[in-house]
């Protein structure tokens, strides 16, 4: 069996590492050490008319902004225990009132502005997206935004399939060129489980077939498996993938949020996914196609297709991360596991202008040092993180 093991990542692919926990001690995080990152001084970027060669907006880790995830709800009709536990989050909880949620006007304007800084894929997400209404429309305003070159951007959306059935023939018409659907079992028991409120399997696999008949493609399928629910579906679902020619991407069970209940002995590693599917379909790694790309991505020996794994825990992959995220409410969030954000709606709603709100944007990327993933430990537990349905996954 070729090695599945990709070796640990730094700047320059330095691999060992040391690190530094949020509390300033030194806390071993749970995949192992990690060096510090050089620190580097923000070139300053000349603003917008201004004369000079337009740099990349790099963070303080030489990350550049290339996606902005868009949370358009912080609702969502399914309860995953891994996201939004129905005991925590139950009919009773006050998600966020209309009158705090961007407007679709004010959303499209804000991606405008952060393509203009350079990002260049726009996922659009929730909590469940779906659940907005004429959420097409939106799609429009986004899919006509263009780069400062002229160029398309990369525009997707990632659902959990509940209203895909109907809504994938207007989503592509509005512009929407591809989909992530999340499927955490093809047993419908297990599937219950994990989203929460027995939805059943038969909607989602009809709201993936309205999907490709509407012609959204690459159609991928993304799968949280979490030790005792389900890591049994590991091999039917890999097997369904490669027979419907579809992207299945296993991820890493995650301590997102503050609500999950999650422990380190939960959590199924990308190991562990690797070695149960090639044990069976013989795999082989495959180079990124891109800086950035989140999954690390493995193809079938046979050629007959590939998956990726999302190994937020075992294989952190921070040093590229190059993600934004925009909350419902208008906040800027920029890691996964934030703990606080930068409010965008306010000033907008107060009347700024683009620039104005594109210089606000710029200061957060460029003062960005997050790597939480490589420096997750005990201490990093018990921090107030954001819940993930809040600020779009
Ligand atoms: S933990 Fe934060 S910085 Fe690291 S990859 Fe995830 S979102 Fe990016």
């Amino acid at each position: 069996m070729q090695s599945l093991e990709v070796p640990a990542v730094g700047p320059g692919g330095t691999g060992a590492h040391r690190n530094r926990s949020p509390a300033g001690g030194i806390e071993a995080p749970y995949h192992g050490v990690v060096e510090p990152y050089p620190d580097r001084t923000p070139a300053r970027r000349p603003g917008p008319g201004e004369p000079g060669p337009q740099l990349d907006l790099l963070d303080r880790l030489e990350r550049p902004l290339r996606d902005l995830r868009i949370s358009v709800t912080d609702r969502c009709n399914f309860r995953c225990p891994y996201c939004m536990p129905a005991e925590v989050f139950g009919r009773d909880f006050a998600f966020l009132p209309r009158s705090l949620v961007l407007s679709f006007e004010e959303i499209a304007r804000l991606a405008g502005i952060a393509v203009e800084l350079g990002a260049r894929k726009l996922r659009v997400t929730g909590g469940e997206p779906l659940v907005r209404r004429d959420l097409p429309v939106l799609i429009g305003y986004l899919s006509e935004l263009r780069t400062p070159d002229g160029d398309p951007i990369d525009l997707t959306l990632t659902t959990n399939g509940s209203a895909l059935r109907a809504l994938a023939r207007p989503l592509a018409d509005a512009g929407l060129q591809r989909i992530t659907v999340s499927l955490d079992s093809l047993d419908d028991a297990v599937f219950g489980a994990m989203n929460g409120v027995d939805f059943p399997v038969s909607r989602v696999l009809e709201g993936i077939a309205a999907a490709r008949d509407a012609g959204l493609a690459p159609i991928k399928v993304n799968t949280v498996v979490r030790r005792g629910m389900n890591e049994a579906s590991v091999l039917p679902l890999a097997r369904w993938a490669r027979d419907e020619g579809l992207i299945l991407r296993f991820i890493e069970y995650m301590d997102v949020g503050h609500s999950n209940g999650w422990r380190l002995d939960d959590v199924v590693s990308a190991s562990d996914v690797l070695a149960t599917i090639d044990a069976v379909l013989p795999l082989e790694p495959v180079a990124p196609d891109y800086r950035g790309e989140v999954a690390g991505r493995f193809r079938y020996r046979d050629g007959s297709g590939e998956i990726g794994i999302i190994a937020s825990v075992t294989r952190p992959f921070c040093a590229d991360c190059t993600r934004a995220r925009l909350s419902a409410d208008g906040h800027l969030y920029t890691c996964l596991f934030a703990v606080s954000g930068t409010d965008l709606k306010t000033p907008l709603r107060a009347g700024e202008s683009d620039a104005q709100l594109a210089a606000r944007i710029r200061d957060v990327w460029l003062a960005r040092v997050d790597r939480y993933s490589e420096l997750r430990s005990e201490a990093t537990d018990r921090l107030p993180k954001i819940e993930m349905f809040a600020l779009g996954g």
